[in-house]
């Protein structure tokens, strides 16, 4: 275990973490094994993985079909490329599975591992569009604050979260961001995205993107007229509306893509995590019939775009049977529902405990801000670093969660697995009420 401990410390660089902490503390923990809701570590310790670790393990851990699935299709066929129209049949089958549960004018994808490089690769298919009929000034790409899309070069930009953009050094030119609906409403937000349309040049404007719900961001969801009035702007501006659903697909907001709570229909949809559950990197780019349809008339030559991983047959294999496993178990159902009970558990958390601001929650994405005094809209100091503690407080009793702090917020998000049951969902609040109320009374607020 030491040995290991040390090795991590220097031969790991680890993703998004604090490499300080890493040589101070070492790993945080070193897990080895997973099933259903729970991750187990190497000292035996359980925990209840409230986080389906990166919001992506949607059918939870263990499920050995998909094992079995990865290991038919290696045994198959490990691996061949996609590029030069060379294909195979387990990538066919997703796609035309995927193109089935998408929304109806999505029917076409493009396949990547992840999703920053399923947000590049829209920007790029989107200036491509619009360069193939004549118009490569429009080119820009409007996002929202607070939004996340991805740490490749792109999804960076687009990104809403100035925490992500340092490493970058600076951004790629043509992103633009206004203001998020979550704070300043659907008519604030509609407001603030016409007005950078207006002041770039809405002839230079390329697409819109942003989350169904804004996951990283801290689980901020917009009002429920919000995305119907996106549509009528991107219609207005003849821009393209891209849902970035790598968070909210595949049943994680208890329905099979976010954005189906609005009715509405993209352009374009980014996918990834819950398409293999996590077991095997998977992400694309879903577009329209009517984008499809200038692609396949007015691009001529070759499409330079494309990963080794496009279309890669093990990752589909994966997803397929992933995607099994969500409709034959119910599990989108089974979101909405157990969403409904941690949500109903959140408002009991609310009126009992002083420090809770806000609770929020669609499905299985949820959220509970943290407030000094909610009445006067009153937040901690950020030194005090609230949220990181009740984080901390759940940890030591066994569950895993994720603070939001961007901005001065102290935001508790949650993302279970769609697994989850009633009994599971009832012990996740108990214990969330214990560690709220436990750093209430160590600030000495009463709670
Ligand atoms: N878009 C959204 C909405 C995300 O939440 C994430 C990852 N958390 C990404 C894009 C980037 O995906 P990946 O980490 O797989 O590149």
């Amino acid at each position: 275990m030491d040995q290991l401990i040390e090795w991590d410390k220097k031969h790991f660089i680890h993703p998004t973490s604090s490499i300080r902490d890493q040589q101070e503390k070492g790993a945080k923990v070193i897990f080895e094994k997973g099933e259903g809701i729970y991750l187990t570590d190497k000292n035996g310790k359980k925990y209840i993985d409230a986080m389906s670790s990166l919001w992506n393990v949607n059918i939870g851990h263990g499920r050995k079909e998909l094992g079995e699935a990865a290991r038919q299709q290696m045994d198959q066929l490990a691996f061949s490329s996609a590029f030069s129209t060379f294909s195979h049949e387990p990538t066919i089958q997703l796609a035309k599975k995927i193109a089935d549960l998408a929304p109806s004018n999505l029917n076409a994808i493009f396949f990547t591992s992840g999703g920053s490089e399923s947000n590049d690769s829209a920007f790029k298919l989107v200036r491509h569009y619009w360069r193939i009929q004549g118009q490569p000034e429009r080119n820009k790409i409007v996002s929202l604050k607070r939004g996340y899309h991805g740490v490749a070069a792109g999804a960076t930009s687009a990104t809403g979260i100035p925490e992500f953009w340092d490493m970058a050094g600076q951004l790629q030119s043509g992103f633009v961001h206004a203001a998020t609906p979550y704070w300043e409403g659907t008519q604030g937000s509609i407001k603030s995205i016409r007005e950078v349309i207006e002041a770039e040049g809405p002839e230079t404007i390329a697409a819109f993107i942003a989350e169904p719900i804004q996951g990283a961001g801290g689980v901020l969801v917009p009002p429920s007229d919000y995305f119907q009035e996106i549509r009528k702007l991107c219609d207005d501006y003849g821009i393209v509306f891209i849902a970035d659903e790598v968070i909210t697909g595949f049943g994680r907001t208890g329905t099979m893509f976010g954005l189906e709570h609005s009715g509405v229909q993209p352009d374009m949809m980014t996918f990834a995590k819950g398409v293999t559950s996590g077991y095997f990197p998977l992400g694309g780019v879903i577009v329209s019939d009517q984008i499809h349809g200038v692609l396949k008339e007015k691009s001529m030559g070759t499409l330079f775009h494309g990963f080794t991983y496009s279309g890669h047959p093990t990752a589909a294999a994966v997803a397929l049977k992933n995607i099994e496993i969500i409709e034959k178990e119910g599990l989108v159902e089974n979101s909405r529902k157990m969403g409904e009970l941690l949500l109903e558990g959140f408002k009991k958390l609310k009126a009992d405990l002083q420090i809770i601001g806000d609770v929020r929650g669609v499905g299985l994405l949820g959220a509970v801000e943290l407030m000094e005094d909610p009445s006067a809209n009153k937040r901690f100091s950020p030194e005090l670093k609230v949220a990181g503690k009740v984080i901390e407080a759940l940890h030591q009793r066994g569950v895993i969660c994720r603070a939001v702090a961007y901005e001065g917020t102290d935001i508790i998000c949650f993302s279970p697995p769609l697994v989850i049951k009633e009994e599971e969902v009832k012990t996740l609040l108990e214990k969330l009420r214990e560690a709220i109320s436990e750093v209430a009374q160590e600030l000495s607020v009463k709670s």
